[in-house]
């Protein structure tokens, strides 16, 4: 290290030069030593010469330190500087990195230690998103099935530029803000040196490319908003909360990136008396007293129309009857799943005088032997 250059000298600039001065000195001398443009054998170590000055002379603290005590001063600091300088390997080794740029991404990814590693790759081409949309059916719809209609928005590849969003014929450039490594590096102070902090450029947004006449049919987005429609066949059986697939029906890529998919989620509205529990359908029906005691005929309303079935003398309330194959139809398979009707004993609230009478007479042979409210407690 005693072989040092000064600071000062590094970005040929007086003493006293103004932080606006060593930045502008910084920015042409780091333009022209890059190993992005500069080819010459020095140029990666006259680069660090002139990076390392930079950081220690825009860093008032540093500065006020270097000025005091020369190389010495800063030497204590470290931070800023371990990327290189402790990788002196880096200086010995011949560089041959440095001869394919593209590949390698930033060079401040060697500088610095490679902060991203494995994300060097700036032109990633990145799937586009998923969408998901939400399809309302009719109990029955859901039940039996149907062909169905979704329309819906989804980014597009726009076509007059293949998605590039340069306008026809137009080609990309290098980002200048990153010379096209897609991130930059900020170095920051803080009370334990500086730190290197490298973020997505924000001018390429991470392609290093930037368009140099934007495409007027996308305004250079690459994309375009579009509305689509996709046709679906419901299959029957189509269960509340099923999700149908549609492969690359959803937002275009980046960069030449897949297409997302579509999903399409189905919601059953819930019928006005049935209720479905996978192939079967449930349903509560009211009868009346007598029906109950004696017996008879109801008409229960199936999803495959009305159906008449007998009650037995003497139902109990809640008893469950089951109509086989009157249930949903399978989603997968063939047949159709059971109805089971609960019963529900309706107790008249009111009652005619005649029919209170009846009652009575009824109630008189509760206790009577074989009556047929015999064996109750009451
Ligand atoms: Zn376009
Ligand atoms: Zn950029």
């Amino acid at each position: 290290m005693s072989d040092k250059r000064d600071y000062y000298e590094v970005l040929g600039v007086s003493k006293d030069a103004s932080k606006q001065e060593i930045k502008k000195a910084y920015r042409q001398l780091a333009k022209k030593y890059h190993p992005d443009v500069n080819k010459a054998s020095d140029a990666e170590e006259k680069f660090k010469e002139v990076q390392e000055a930079y950081d220690v002379l825009n860093d008032d603290q540093k500065r006020a330190a270097y000025d005091q005590y020369g190389h010495a001063g800063t030497s204590g600091f470290g931070t800023g500087f371990e990327g290189f300088q402790g990788s002196s390997d880096f200086s010995g080794a011949d560089f041959s990195g440095f001869g394919d740029f593209a590949d390698i991404g930033s060079i401040f990814d060697s500088f610095f230690g490679g902060a991203f590693g494995r994300e060097r790759r700036t032109q990633r081409s990145t799937r586009g998103s998923d969408i998901q949309v939400k399809l309302i059916l009719d109990f029955e719809e859901a039940v039996f099935g149907k062909e169905e209609k979704v329309k819906y928005r989804r980014q597009a590849q726009c076509k007059d530029c293949n998605g590039s969003g340069a306008k026809g014929g137009t080609s990309m450039e290098t980002c200048k803000q990153c010379n096209g490594q897609g991130r930059v590096t900020r170095v920051q102070r803080s009370f334990i040196g500086t730190i290197q902090t490298t973020s997505v450029c924000p001018a390429c947004q991470g392609k290093g490319q930037v368009i140099k006449e934007k495409c007027q049919s996308c305004d250079g987005h690459g994309h375009i908003t579009k509305e689509e429609t996709v046709k679906l066949k419901i299959p029957q059986g189509t269960p509340d909360g099923l999700i149908l697939r549609f492969r690359q029906k959803g937002n275009a890529g980046i960069n030449g990136g897949d297409y997302g998919d579509l999903y399409v989620q189905i919601e059953v509205k819930p019928h006005k008396f049935f209720e479905r529990r996978g192939d079967d359908i449930y349903l509560e029906r009211e009868i009346d007293v007598v029906t109950a005691v004696l017996g008879g005929e109801i008409k229960v309303p199936t999803l495959h129309g009305d159906v008449n079935i007998k009650v037995k003398a003497g139902t109990q309330p809640g008893t469950i009857l089951r109509l086989s194959g009157k249930g949903a139809p399978k989603l997968r398979g063939s047949g159709n799943g059971n109805e089971y009707i609960q019963l529900k004993i309706v107790v008249p609230k009111r009652l005619t005088k005649e029919q209170r009478k009846l009652w009575e007479d009824l109630g008189k042979t509760k206790n009577s032997k074989g009556g047929i409210f015999s064996g109750l407690f009451s």
